[in-house]
């Protein structure tokens, strides 16, 4: 599933290729992609619009226009690629896909298909803030790499005594942009057994779950993002962060620090991975 890093790689890779773009009318070849409004009234509202800039909270992808907003999230298993229409009329075949959702065509011929496999991601169109609520954006907690410094992580644990480190971490109106992935590894740096209480938690193991969390999502952004199973890029190239994960998918492994074997339990309803003799 993306998370942080992935979704920041696809903004960072889209934003100079379709900043400035017109959008023409989309084909939509699954109406389920489009979440608001009905697929028939996005189709005829986005063509014609432009796109001012690309931001991002969380893991939902921000596409500004000179009017509304076009929001998507990924989910499980969405993709975002880039073509240009050179290779859309030269019939490359790497771009038709059972998976494929939807079109955003863009006036002069490149377009932005999005593939998904699972179904859950999709797109909004938005006119204004008033409407975000459509889209759950008012209960996205700060955006854990924009939006948190230190003494604001520390401060927002401190309101959150009861809760569970790992379920606390993955809660998007927590923190926003925290998956599965990079929360295994954070904790798995900072030394921090993934069922702890935050209570529990000393001054020093926050500053470092702090540092930790901070450290990963950098290398995930630098990587390229993780590639498990289905992510790729705006370019449709794999991350590479897999390479350095410690932890997570990793049972029975060695642990890089103890050499006993990574363990793998259930923690908040996800597969957590850790190793029981480094995170305490
Ligand atoms: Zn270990």
């Amino acid at each position: 599933m993306p998370e942080l890093p992935e979704v920041e790689v696809i903004r960072r890779e889209l934003a100079p290729l379709v900043c400035g773009k017109e959008f023409a009318a989309p084909v939509i070849h699954f109406a389920g992609a489009v979440h608001y409004p009905a697929a028939e009234q996005f189709r005829r509202l986005l063509g014609g619009r432009r796109i001012r800039d690309l931001g991002r909270k969380g893991k939902y992808i921000f596409f500004l226009l000179d009017r509304g907003t076009l929001l998507a999230h990924l989910r499980m298993t969405g993709r975002l690629i880039y073509r240009a229409a050179g290779a859309i009329a030269a019939g490359d075949s790497t771009l038709q896909s059972k998976h494929l959702r939807l079109e955003l065509l863009f006036a002069g011929g490149d377009a932005l298909f999005f593939y998904d496999q699972r179904k859950f991601g999709g797109f909004w169109l938005l006119e204004n803030p008033t409407e975000w609520e459509i889209a759950g954006l008012p209960r996205l907690g700060p955006d854990i790499w924009e939006e948190v410094d230190g003494p604001t992580f520390l401060a927002l644990l401190q309101a959150r005594p009861r809760a569970r480190i790992k379920a606390l971490l993955l809660d998007q109106g927590f923190v926003a942009g925290m998956g599965n992935i990079y929360t295994d590894e954070s904790l798995f740096r900072s030394g921090i057994h993934p069922c702890r209480c935050v209570s529990t938690l000393s001054v020093k193991e926050r500053e470092n779950l702090y540092r930790a969390i901070r450290e990963v999502l950098a290398e995930g952004i630098a990587c390229g993002g993780t590639t498990t199973r289905d992510y790729l890029d705006a370019r449709g190239s794999s991350g590479t962060f897999q390479e350095r994960l410690a932890v997570y998918g990793c049972k029975g492994e060695p642990c890089s620090r103890c050499g006993r074997p990574v363990e793998r339990t259930v923690t908040a309803g996800r597969g957590t991975y850790f190793c029981p003799c480094c995170q305490k």
